[in-house]
This record gives structure tokens, C-alpha cells and sequence, in this order.
């Protein structure tokens, strides 16, 4: 098998293995222990050595992972990467119950901007972490993936919506109900999910106290096209760059001083304990560094590079793309600009970046939105101003952000990992603080 097709394999198999946050974090920890990066606890003090691997878990969901390069930290400052392990989806409120002509339903919430339509006529299957009670009284928790179908939202006939293809939007709190089965009983959503919990093995649930649980799409990922050019997927904003983040985070050199950063909460803006406006990648540094000045020295010999998704140019839609800065699928990573700073992106950092591009051969492009559009954001602005480090915002161009199957070029994030691993090495940034 070429590398580019043992890589995409590899993505595709993380994509499915880390249907919510939580699993994300659970895969990329496994490939980490199994590296040789040991787990740190921010309770306990730490022994960092010179070659040292580790990583760092907040709530289950959000992972600083890094290595202690052999140079000295001050003069050459921490190469870092951010990504987020959140998208949007179905999460499961808290009471769901609703037993309507025999069929049992969950209620829904919306977490971040969801494309909704997509969700319709999908074989849901669902995750996330729940919360019990066991058999000795103590509080546990433990991740859950039922991979099986479990939900489904059928579409209303057209017959009964003859206006669905001219005018359909949906109401969340109306339409998205998810139909799980048809009974005579009045069934306990928990009470479901305690027996679930016995099948996968938790055998010492006494009661499930809460869950955070999020339905997705059990369609698995697949390279799709006539010739196999594009990824489809649930989940590519932002698990794409996760699994980059991550594969060249292990193929850094022993000198480097290397991060990697991966937030839940991007999707709802970010302000939380584990969110990229929380304290964690900050306080991870800061313990790097072991005092206040050593750390505003290192930072200002660090750069971050933050890889998120950017808009490729739809071909049926191009007029929604200013005509000179539409990227393609398979031509390249996209630097995202934007002087309103919604993009954190300033030319010293984009210029590095493009000269990194030439160097490992790898076509680069750029976006900036439309002059009469608003723009997206992303972790990028966040932590260059928690950090004040130089910041840069680039990210693999895909189709139908925020759907429930997202489509990219099957090569982009091939040469995007190489990109990110040769910044990872670079010694110094050249460019004037
Ligand atoms: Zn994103």
C-alpha cells in the first residue's frame, strides 16, 4: 500500500472510532501510550525530562499532548498545533422520555451549528460518557458507543409537505424528536441505557445517573468518487486535523519542543474549563516552563498553527466564494485570512508557512470570505490572544461543513501532516518579534 493510502486508512479508522469528544481523546491517547507518551495528571507534580513525551487530559474530552525537546526551551520556544475535537450534532436532553401513538422518542438539543437537513432518514447510532451510580454506592463513569442503529428521524412524506423541496426548514424542538422504538410500555430512557451498559460489559451499574450523548451517523467513513478522490465522513471539522495534529506531533525530533492541542467546545464559542478560552494549554506551559518569565520568553519564540476546516468552492455554489480566493479539493492547505481577526493569521506567520509548503513541495492556497459575507472563526484568535504567541490559521478545504457527512480532497490531509511535521522541526522561526 502507497504511504498516502496507509494514511487515509489510518484517518478513516480514527474518524469511526471517535464518534464524540470524549472517544476522540480515548483514540488518540491509545496511539500516544502506545508511542511511548506517558500520562500526566495536573493534580500531581510533575518530573518532565529532556526527551520526555506526555500528555495531558482534561474532563475526558480536551488533550495537551507534548514532547521535551533536548534543545534549550528558551531560544528555540515551542512549536504548537491546535485543533478542536467537537462538531455538531444530537445530543440526548436530559429528561427525553416522550411516548407518542406507541412509538418511543428521545428529545433532542442542537449542539453548535448543525446543518440539520442532512439528519433526516440517517441510521443514527449513539455515544458519549455516562454517568452511574454502582453496586457499592460510589459515582463512576465509562464511555459508551452503541455502533448499532438505534434512532432514526424519518422525513415527512411529500405528500403531506408538498412545499418540502421549495421551503424546508426545520424546527428543532419540533422536528428533530428521535424515534428509538415502537412499545405498549412507557420506557425509562435510563433504564435503557443501564441494561446497554450491562451488554458492553459495565456490570455494576446500580443506576445511570446522567450521560452526555450525542447521535451520529453509523454510515462508516469512505473514500468516494469515480476514482477515489474525496473522503466522506461525520465529524471531518475538526477530527481531520486532530489526526494530523497527532501523527505529526509522533513524527517530531528529539530536539524540538512540540505541542499539540485539542479543545472540545469550538463549535459552541469555546468558554469553558476544557474550551480554548480556558486556562489548560496556558497552564500546561506555564508548568513547562516552571516560571512566569521563562514562559513569556519561550512564547515569544513559539508559534501556533491552528488546523481547522476552510470552505473549498463548491461547483454549484461558486458565487458564494470571492472569485480569487476559492480553494479546490486535492490542490493544497488553505491559509484563512481575515483582517477583522477572526482568523488569527498575520503575513509573517502565513509567509512562514507558504516558504514550508515550498519546501516539502506541497501546494498551498488561500481564503479570505467574501467583502460582503460575515466570516466563521475558530480556536486560532482565541489562543493567540490568551497566549500572545504568533498565530496562524490554516486547514484543509472540504465541502458541506457542519452536515452530517462532510466531504475533503483524499489527499489534502496527506500533505497537510507533512507540512505540519516539518514546522514541528523547525529550529527558529526567522522572522523579527
Ligand atoms: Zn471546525
Amino acid at each position: 500500500m502507497s504511504e498516502l493510502n496507509s494514511f487515509n486508512e489510518a484517518l478513516l479508522q480514527f474518524l469511526d472510532s471517535s464518534p464524540t469528544p470524549f472517544h476522540a481523546v480515548e483514540t488518540m491517547v491509545t496511539t500516544l501510550i502506545s508511542a511511548g507518551f506517558e500520562a500526566l495528571d495536573e493534580r500531581d507534580e510533575w518530573q518532565l525530562k529532556a526527551g520526555g513525551r506526555y500528555f495531558v487530559v482534561r474532563n475526558g474530552s480536551s488533550l495537551v499532548a507534548f514532547c521535551c525537546g533536548a534543545s534549550d526551551l528558551l531560544p528555540r520556544g515551542w512549536r504548537m498545533v491546535g485543533a478542536h475535537t467537537d462538531s455538531p450534532n444530537l445530543k440526548v436532553k436530559p429528561t427525553p422520555e416522550l411516548h407518542r401513538h406507541g412509538y418511543f422518542q428521545v428529545g433532542v438539543e442542537v449542539y453548535g451549528g448543525a446543518l440539520l437537513n442532512p439528519w433526516f432518514d440517517r441510521d443514527l447510532a449513539l455515544a458519549g460518557r455516562v454517568n452511574y451510580e454502582n453496586t457499592q454506592g460510589e459515582l463512576r463513569s465509562c464511555l459508551l458507543n452503541i455502533a448499532r442503529p438505534v434512532g432514526i428521524i424519518p422525513s415527512l412524506a411529500i405528500h403531506l409537505d408538498r412545499e418540502a423541496n421549495n421551503s424546508h426548514s426545520v424546527n428543532p424542538q419540533k422536528d428533530l424528536p428521535v424515534v428509538l422504538l415502537q412499545s405498549g410500555e412507557k420506557e425509562d430512557f435510563r433504564t435503557l441505557l443501564a441494561s446497554e451498559l450491562t451488554e458492553h460489559g459495565v456490570s455494576d451499574v446500580a443506576a445511570v445517573l446522567d450521560y452526555e450523548l450525542s447521535f451520529y451517523d453509523s454510515q462508516k467513513a469512505a473514500m468516494v468518487g469515480w476514482n477515489g478522490d474525496f473522503i466522506a465522513s461525520a465529524r471531518l471539522d475538526n477530527l481531520l486535523s486532530c489526526f494530523i495534529g497527532v501523527q505529526a506531533l509522533l513524527n517530531s525530533d528529539s530536539d524540538s519542543h512540540t505541542v499539540l492541542v485539542c479543545n472540545d467546545h469550538e463549535e459552541v464559542g469555546s468558554q469553558s474549563a476544557v474550551g480554548a478560552q480556558g486556562p489548560m494549554l496556558e497552564s500546561v506551559l506555564r508548568r513547562i516552563a516552571g516560571d512566569e518569565v521563562s514562559l513569556q520568553r519561550a512564547m515569544a519564540n513559539s508559534m501556533m498553527i491552528s488546523a481547522d476546516n476552510a470552505h473549498g468552492i463548491h461547483p454549484n455554489f461558486s458565487d458564494r466564494h470571492d472569485a480569487n480566493h476559492g480553494p479546490l479539493l486535492n490542490a493544497g492547505p488553505v491559509i484563512k485570512n481575515n483582517v477583522n481577526q477572526r482568523y488569527a493569521t498575520n503575513s509573517d506567520t502565513s509567509s512562514l508557512f507558504r516558504r514550508l509548503c515550498a519546501d516539502q513541495s506541497v501546494a498551498v492556497q488561500s481564503f479570505v470570505v467574501r467583502s460582503d459575507m460575515a466570516c466563521g472563526s475558530t480556536v486560532g484568535p482565541l489562543t493567540a490572544a490568551a497566549l500572545g504567541v504568533k498565530t496562524l490559521d490554516v486547514g484543509v478545504p472540504t465541502f458541506a461543513m457542519h452536515s452530517i457527512r462532510e466531504l475533503a480532497g483524499s489527499q489534502d490531509a496527506f500533505n497537510l501532516n507533512k507540512v505540519l511535521s516539518a514546522f514541528y522541526g523547525l529550529a527558529a522561526l526567522g522572522v523579527a518579534n
